[in-house]
């Protein structure tokens, strides 16, 4: 079992401190453990980026993509150890963890092309002696708090855009699975980034995210979690109006319509609930299926999600890996049972399965449930999909849209118009149509409502690490 440390500075430290431990979900044992910073830390590692900032953000950004590039081909190079420790420290089947290293680096593949295109503006002046122009600039010292669920991807859709624009890095990673994130700043450093550039810190996240709240050092910060704690992070921002960018919870709805191709909206229903052991904030976490078709929905969606093998995420075969904790766990089996006691049944699944050391859930559909139940108010994390029947588009939009979340949702019918007119009324920054797995490096991805502020990927991605500086020039 190996200690880890936290890079601050170009250095890896911390070995004095206290430490946390990260167990594998599958099975409980010990995977590594990491030090358990705080405040003097984390001040220490912004000091760091602060005093890099200086000549990174005077680097071009073809200078800089150089680095994001080199960094890039690492990634690639070591995608299987890299899987490997994602599967080990957070259970998600390694097929799928070997991918998500391959998503992880196409966004730094994308920003470090991105980079080059932050344009400024010439805008035509009122009067002869003066012109107007639009310089962009970098935001500064950025602070990056990731969840556990993405641990590559949701670091690398940050750090990518932040270092391509000039800015330098403080990264704040889950608690739960810290140690992808450490093996990518030790690609970092073999990447040749110089000291101060990218720094890491593990430990308490109250702690840490005082001082990096406190430091006005840091302008900026960019967060990918639960919308409870994206909410403390508003609050406590105020009072150093830092900027924020927030990826949040999600509740996302999937329709499917009398006119879809039902073989088509399982296979999105299956690629998009039970990704990641339902463990995504984009995973379709209730189903509205219109009545002509809402038997034969079931039937064939219940025969395909029969066919996951639930077990420890390690084995090539496994689709189904355990849940992240026992409160993960928990959510899960009171849903089914609050949903169930309230006249849901059970179509497949529905079965915990707990031993002493991992905590697996089978996979599960259930039918007739209605709005009254938990597991249609709230994600549910877990692999569970729920299916209410509705009469009508109208019916499924109005449902769909009763929520505080915004982040992702799913249509699915073959009628273009149909397909439209129903995307045009929903509240939601993200949708699949007759797609189950939208998510890709080149577009905006994030949530109206409650699930957000601001967009990652895409051009749009770069945009919250850049400010805007109007300069208007005297001629005479
Ligand atoms: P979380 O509990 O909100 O934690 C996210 C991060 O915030 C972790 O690094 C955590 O550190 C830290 N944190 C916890 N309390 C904090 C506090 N008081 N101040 C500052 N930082 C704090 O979320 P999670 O359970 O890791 O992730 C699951 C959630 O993320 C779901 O709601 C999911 O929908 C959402 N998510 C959203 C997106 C998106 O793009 N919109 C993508 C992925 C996930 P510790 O682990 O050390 O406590």
């Amino acid at each position: 079992m190996r200690k880890y440390q936290i890079y601050i500075n170009g250095e890896w430290t911390g070995e004095e401190l206290q430490t946390l431990a990260v167990t594998n979900p599958a099975n409980g044992q010990l995977v590594g453990e990491v030090p358990y910073a705080g405040e003097v830390e984390t001040n220490d590692a912004i000091d760091a980026a602060h005093t890099a900032f200086q000549s990174w953000s005077q680097l071009t950004a073809f200078e800089r993509a150089g680095y994001l590039k080199k960094f890039y081909q690492l990634m690639l190079d070591n995608q299987e150890e890299l899987a490997e420790i994602m599967t080990l420290e957070m259970g998600k089947p390694i097929k799928e963890s070997r991918g998500e290293v391959q998503y992880a680096a196409s966004f730094i593949e994308w920003f470090a092309e991105e980079g080059k295109r932050v344009y400024g503006e010439t805008i035509p002046s009122h009067v002869h002696a003066k012109r107007l122009q639009v310089w962009k600039k970098p935001v500064g010292v950025v602070a990056a708090i990731t969840p556990w669920n993405f641990p590559a991807a949701m670091l690398t859709r940050k750090m990518g855009p932040a270092l391509a624009a000039g800015c330098t890095v403080v990264i704040k990673p889950s608690s739960e699975s810290p140690l992808t994130a450490i093996k990518l700043l030790e690609l970092c450093e073999k990447a040749g980034f110089p000291r101060g550039v990218v720094n890491l810190v593990t430990g308490s996240s109250s702690k840490i995210a005082k001082a990096i709240m406190d430091n006005e050092k840091v302008r900026k910060i960019t967060f990918t979690g639960s919308t409870e704690v994206g909410k403390i992070l508003i609050r406590q921002s105020a009072d150093q109006v830092k900027k924020l960018s927030l990826e949040l919870g999600g509740h996302a709805p999937m329709i499917v319509l009398n006119d879809a191709n039902v073989d088509v909206a399982v296979k999105g229903a299956v690629a998009s609930k039970f990704r990641n052991t339902g463990q995504t904030c984009i995973c379709a976490n209730r189903i509205y299926v219109q009545s002509g078709i809402y038997d034969e929905f079931i039937e064939k969606f219940a025969t395909a999600v029969k066919e996951l093998k639930v077990g420890d995420g390690i084995d090539e075969t496994v689709d189904i890996g355990p849940l992240i904790n026992q409160e993960g766990f928990e959510k899960v089996t009171s849903h089914v049972e609050d949903a169930v006691s309230k006249g849901a049944s059970v179509v497949t699944g529905g079965k915990a399965i707990r031993d002493e050391s991992g905590a697996f859930y089978s996979p599960t559909v259930i039918k007739d449930v209605n709005e009254s139940m938990v597991v249609m108010q709230e994600e549910t994390f877990g692999p569970v999909a729920p299916v209410q029947k509705v009469e009508s588009a109208q019916e499924a939009i109005k449902f769909a849209n009763s929520t505080p979340y915004g982040l992702a949702a799913y249509v699915f019918t073959e009628n273009v118009a149909k397909g439209m007119q129903v995307i045009e009324q929903l509240d939601f920054g993200i949708v699949g149509w007759n797609e189950g797995a939208p998510s890709a490096a080149q577009v905006p991805f994030g949530g109206m409502k409650e699930s957000g502020v601001g967009r990652e990927g895409g051009h749009e991605g770069i945009e919250a690490f850049i400010e805007s500086q109007y300069v208007a020039i005297g001629m005479e």
